[in-house]
């Protein structure tokens, strides 16, 4: 079974989709078979990975709205082992309309485990969530194991994570037993700027340990990439940006090990 990531905050600008793909990819480059969901109306993961607007076609709305199977929708991207499942536009309206359907919390989920049977040939799906708490990232928060939380390294960084903290533990009592909080992770931290300190120190004074030790930094390579549609490590592999999301992969690897006992099958 996959281990199953949302990177969720509903706060937009804190890094969520540049995690989401570049984790992915860092994910990928270990050996480990990837799918990236998005689940954001804007699409900017599925603009970061190289699929234009136009491309887009079918994606998470069809699978959501139309019940279209999942392994029929994603496409492989330039990266080995990392599928996408785009976000299609009709996306845009899906808050809405989804709200008259049946289960409407469980959509997600159901689709992901529609293929059970010949289990999904993933290792990961990370989720890139819209910056709200809406339904589509409670979908999100319904179908995964655990939610990674990035957060910028600007002032008010924690402003609303309590409140995240507080949908995560309503969506585990009412929906979802095993949903925890995989961690939070530090993103556009600046050595120069004493505010990334403070926030860093924040962090930790509140979350411990379930902040990533691993520091995303502010890195102009890692948004260019984006704007040419690919990852960091494609763009400028030994860029800083690169280095640090391959770096958390290690250590998001490492901390699932001994947690659930499940192996990183290769
Ligand atoms: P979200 O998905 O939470 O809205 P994004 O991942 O789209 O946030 O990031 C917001 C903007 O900041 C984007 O333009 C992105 O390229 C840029 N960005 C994100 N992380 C970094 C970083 N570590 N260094 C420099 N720019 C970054
Ligand atoms: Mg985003």
């Amino acid at each position: 079974m996959p281990h199953i990531i949302a990177i969720a905050n509903q706060k937009g600008g804190v890094g969520k989709t540049t995690t989401a793909i570049n984790l992915a990819t860092s994910l990928a480059a270990t050996g480990l078979r990837v799918l990236l969901i998005d689940l954001d109306p804007q699409g900017n993961a599925s603009t970061g990975l190289g699929l234009e607007h136009g491309a887009r076609r079918t994606g998470s709305y069809a699978m959501l709205a139309d019940h279209q199977p999942l392994l029929s929708l994603v496409r492989e991207t330039m990266v080995e082992r990392l599928s996408l499942l785009p976000a299609d536009t009709e996306l845009a309206g899906a808050e809405i309309e989804l709200v008259t359907y049946d289960r409407r919390e469980f959509l997600l989920r159901e689709a992901l485990s529609g293929d059970k049977s010949d289990g999904l040939p993933y290792d990961f799906i990370l989720i890139d969530c819209p910056p709200s708490l809406g339904l589509l990232t409670l979908n999100a928060l319904v179908a995964a194991d655990a939610v990674l939380v990035p957060l910028q390294c600007e002032f008010f960084a924690l402003e609303g994570v309590s409140h995240l903290v507080r949908t995560i533990e309503r969506v585990r009592r009412a929906f979802n037993p095993q949903l925890h909080l995989q961690g939070l992770v530090l993103t556009m931290f600046d050595r120069r700027n004493n505010l990334s300190e403070l926030v860093a120190e924040d962090a930790r004074g509140f979350f411990g340990a379930q902040v990533f030790e691993t520091l995303i930094p502010r890195n102009i390579r890692i948004s260019e990439a984006q704007s040419h549609g690919k990852p960091a490590s494609l763009y400028d592999p030994k860029s800083a940006g690169s280095l640090a999301y391959a770096k958390l992969a290690d250590e998001l690897v490492g901390r699932l090990r001994p947690a659930t006992g499940k192996g990183t099958a290769q």
